[in-house]
């Protein structure tokens, strides 16, 4: 039987930062997919905020791995375009195309000596503490089981939690997200067959090429279709998500109907569809000789169904936390991982699923009110686009308490999802050991019950 250090168990963007940091601490590493090298991971073009890879340590994205290397404006139409709120985004996101990120990190854990195979988990084996000392993959077809002895067993196999659902103190503490909480988004990059109709449709919504059109709640509260745009206009992206459990249309539908409806796109260059979970992170996310990453731990910052930034940013984290640990899956060393990425970002994620939770169920009107209101601002859609805390500045506060005023209705809607997230930004991040089940209890009161 062979033995490793650590066994990585999926080849996305988190288990790829995984695997090559283990590599770099000088451990021995199994990174496995159940997908062929060069096709694991996100195949599409994701929005990753500039301060995610400088947390993560990772080098920034060049530009072979950029949709267009100067992002332009980020421009947020109101349900039937009375209203729309514009922040600007160069130098503070990346349009990524994940496919040469992804084989980027790949790469980067090969050469630093990590083994990749193209297998799929099958089977854990525990010791009778629940501890795994085994993992056992076949081929991805079926077939050809063979089993590698480990110390640590990484779940980043996305949001079907491979490991997760196998190792009992796991199961029991994280329970799948279910459909309410499951955004089912599609992102493609299509060719541009006539430029007029594009370039009109800027134009209506005081945009011009190499900006960003979002229409927020085309499909139920949540939902977003974006269009993303290149100086050249010969290219561009389209992003459509939805909570289908609302009774909606899913992204793939969304963005289907939108491609009829508007002839000028035309051939899909490439892209794809997936499920993200849209709740914040496990409040556990390790046990003896196991942890998670990503998606896996629903590392999500929710109101976007955005998880790319955080999840290399837990890799980090997860490596750090035992780097000085002869055994890399002691129990104690992974506490400390639980803990930091909870003081670190537990707050912002919990208040950005509240937010989710909030806006999942307004209608269209409420949105425009909003925005119209002008109590979705300009400094709250970009810390909102940028993943960070919603917390505005003593003089934002004075301003939006003014435009408050002007529209108490729709601000007393919005009024205790506002205090909730501020609480949650706060209170979520707190870390002691001896007060966490009453923080536990108290976050999950604020941002109210998983589904
Ligand atoms: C259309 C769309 C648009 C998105 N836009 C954004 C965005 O703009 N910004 C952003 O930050 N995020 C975005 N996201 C979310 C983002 O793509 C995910 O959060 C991210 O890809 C999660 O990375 P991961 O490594 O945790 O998991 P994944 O990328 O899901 O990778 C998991 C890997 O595990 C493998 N695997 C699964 N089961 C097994 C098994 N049993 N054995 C072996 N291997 C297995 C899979 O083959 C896969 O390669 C978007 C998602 C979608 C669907």
């Amino acid at each position: 039987v062979q033995s490793v250090d650590v066994v990585v168990v999926g080849a996305g963007s988190a288990g790829a930062a995984v695997a090559a940091g283990f590599a770099r601490a000088g451990r021995s590493v199994l990174l496995l997919d159940k997908r062929p090298l060069g096709e694991t991971g996100a195949r599409w073009v994701n929005l990753v905020p500039r301060w995610c890879f400088e947390e993560a340590g990772v080098e920034l994205p060049g530009r072979e791995e950029l949709f267009h290397d100067r992002p332009g404006t980020f421009v947020m139409v109101a349900p039937g375009g009375a209203a729309s709120v514009r922040t600007r985004g160069a130098g503070r996101f990346f349009h990524v195309d994940m496919r040469r990120l992804v084989g980027r990190l790949v790469n980067e854990a090969l050469g630093l000596g990590a083994r990749f195979e193209e297998r799929r988990l099958v089977e854990l084996e525990l010791d009778p503490s629940g501890r795994p000392t085994h993992v056992v993959h076949e081929r991805p077809g079926g077939g050809g089981r063979e089993r590698v002895r480990t110390r640590l067993v990484v779940d980043a196999s996305g949001l079907g939690g491979r490991v997760r659902e196998r190792v009992p103190v796991l199961r029991a503490a994280c329970l799948a997200p279910g459909p309410l909480d499951r955004c089912v988004a599609a992102q493609y990059q299509l060719d541009v067959k006539d430029r007029g109709p594009l370039l009109s449709l800027l134009e209506r919504h005081g945009a011009m090429p190499g900006d960003d059109l979002a229409f927020p709640s085309t499909e139920g509260g949540y939902s977003t279709l974006t269009i993303t745009t290149h100086h050249e206009l010969d290219e561009v992206g389209v992003l459509a998500g939805s909570i289908p459990a609302m009774g909606v249309r899913d992204g793939g539908e969304m963005l289907a109907r939108f491609r009829v409806e508007n002839p000028w796109l035309g051939a899909a260059r490439f892209g794809g569809q997936a499920p993200i979970p849209v709740r914040r992170p496990f409040d556990r996310l390790s046990g003896p000789g196991v942890a998670l990453v990503g998606d896996a731990a629903c590392q999500v910052y929710a109101s976007h169904g955005s998880g790319v930034g955080i999840g290399l940013i837990a890799a980090r984290l997860l490596v750090e936390a035992v780097r000085s640990c002869d055994d890399p899956g002691d129990a104690k060393a992974l506490a400390r991982y639980d803990e930091r990425f909870r003081q670190q970002h537990g707050g912002l994620l919990a208040a950005s699923d509240a937010f989710r939770r909030f806006s999942q169920r307004l209608a269209p009107e409420t949105i425009a009110a909003l925005l119209g209101a002008g109590l979705i601002d300009e400094g709250f859609f970009s810390r909102a686009l940028e993943q960070r805390p919603l917390r505005p500045s003593a003089a934002e506060a004075l301003a939006l308490a003014s435009r408050a005023a002007r529209a108490p209705a729709v601000a007393m809607r919005f009024a205790p999802t506002a205090a909730r997230t501020l609480l949650l930004d706060r209170l979520g991040a707190i870390s002691s050991r001896a007060a966490q089940p009453l923080l536990d209890r108290a976050v999950r009161e604020l941002v109210g019950p998983s589904h």
